[in-house]
């Protein structure tokens, strides 16, 4: 009955969501000259009117992706040709990439019961709603309670539980061993991100119980704390009224555009370069650092860690899409690479190397404020500064920090179909196993 039901919602939906964006199109620029670049950045801060899927880069060439609904299409033409910049169609009609995704997901829910597999089981290969990756934690602990605990992180702003795992091999003899952080669906629209760190999360477990060496050393050296997704708020509306939103949900007061970009709202930094302090703007930064309950609990919660003596040395961000590893400081505009920068491109060419190695995708890194244009109050910044007692201007100082765009490069962007979840999570999974190898070294084992 209850899949009754979901297969009825989910028939609704794609009706829904389908009309919703009838005619909005994603147009692709690669704006080349220093004016060009600031000016779509200007654009991207500012208007509203236009979605921009991918973020402006300083480098030349570099290709920039705008959801353009059909009321504004003629005005951005308009614009595009005074810049004298030039665009590709890369998307006709994203109604129907939406729908099409949708489709495949009932189809896969549907064979899924007429095989008969058992109704419980968890389809890795397909999207979830968010009270199935809700149930997915409790379950994932509960069937693994010798090494993975739930936490609750915390409750979103309109109330949703948001938990994450965490896993400590059984044979780990230290009270607060080293640790690691990885956080999904910040960006409710980006739902590769908890499919896919749901999905190496797995397999991670899986060769642990097989005793693979170094699943093994993995977890019994390290604290793997894991929360799937974060915007909890955001993602459920995505599955219920608008596919393509990004920010949280929390009013503004003062103005009728609902919701603050996470990942302008990280207590390091917050308020300057390139986030907007225009409420309807997708890079809202919020009305202070931390203001979003969702970071907040994040926040929280690691500094009672730090507070009890551990230390984190990687910190991760999955977003999507552009297939980028992403690395700070974000929130300079010059003299942006930090002290580690040597080892923090090193691992980050390990890990696009082991993603090369599996499926073939190249996943290009750099710094944030090098390869996109600078941002300020991001994750990987906050992951990465120096932990001081001032909670409101303060990070966790994990060496390791990054954001790390996933899949595709445009041909779907959020509309990713299900079934490029698998090699997704296969490829995410070969980098964090050249993480966690790179960790052990430094860690002399
Ligand atoms: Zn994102």
């Amino acid at each position: 009955m209850r899949a009754l039901l979901l297969l009825f919602l989910l028939v609704s939906f794609v009706v829904f969501v389908s009309a919703k964006y009838e005619g909005h199109q994603v147009w692709r620029m690669k704006p080349t000259t220093e004016r060009q670049m600031t000016w779509l950045n200007y654009i991207e801060e500012n208007m509203d009117e236009f979605d921009f899927w991918t973020s402006v880069s300083r480098i030349p060439g570099r290709h920039v992706d705008i959801m353009v609904q059909p009321n504004s299409q003629i005005n951005l033409r308009m614009l595009l040709k005074q810049e004298e910049l030039d665009f590709e169609i890369m998307i006709d009609d994203v109604s129907t990439l939406v729908a099409n995704q949708m489709d495949e997901i009932r189809t896969r829910r549907e064979s899924e019961h007429s095989f008969g597999i058992r109704s419980t089981s968890f389809d890795y290969n397909n999207y979830h709603e968010y009270e199935e990756i809700k149930q997915w934690v409790l379950d994932t602990a509960n069937e693994n309670s010798d090494i993975i605990t739930a936490f609750l992180l915390g409750t979103s702003y309109e109330g949703r539980d948001i938990y994450g795992l965490r896993i400590r091999g059984t044979g780990s003899q230290n009270p607060y061993p080293k640790a690691v952080w990885f956080e999904g669906g910040i960006h409710a629209r980006e739902w590769i991100s908890p499919a896919t760190v749901m999905g190496f999360t797995h397999k991670l477990i899986e060769e642990y119980r097989l005793g693979e060496s170094v699943a093994r050393m993995m977890f019994d050296n390290i604290d793997w704390y894991i929360v799937p997704s974060l915007n909890a708020d955001g993602y459920v509306y995505t599955w219920t009224t608008d596919r393509m939103w990004r920010k949280t949900r929390s009013p503004n007061t003062g103005s009728v555009c609902v919701g603050t970009d996470p990942n302008r709202n990280w207590p390091f930094e917050w308020g300057g370069i390139g986030a907007s302090d225009v409420p309807c703007s997708q890079t809202y930064m919020g009305s202070s650092a931390g203001s979003e309950i969702e970071v907040e609990n994040v926040v929280k919660y690691l500094r009672e860690r730090k507070a009890e003596g551990q230390d984190f040395l990687a910190f991760i961000d999955f977003h999507s899409y552009s297939q980028l590893i992403i690395a700070p400081w974000g929130y300079l505009e010059e003299n942006y690479y930090t002290d580690d920068y040597d080892d923090q491109m090193a691992m980050a060419d390990e890990m696009a190397t082991a993603i090369k190695e599996t499926h073939r995708k190249t996943y290009d890194h750099g710094v944030g404020a090098e390869i996109l244009y600078s941002t300020s109050g991001s994750s990987k910044d906050f992951g990465y500064a120096p932990f001081t007692t001032d909670a409101t201007n303060s990070g966790i100082g994990a060496k390791y920090s990054y954001t790390i765009e996933l899949r595709d490069t445009g041909r779907y962007g959020f509309a990713l179909p299900a079934n490029q979840i698998q090699p997704s999570y296969e490829e995410i999974h070969a980098a964090v196993r050249a993480m966690g190898t790179r960790l052990l070294t430094e860690l002399g084992l």
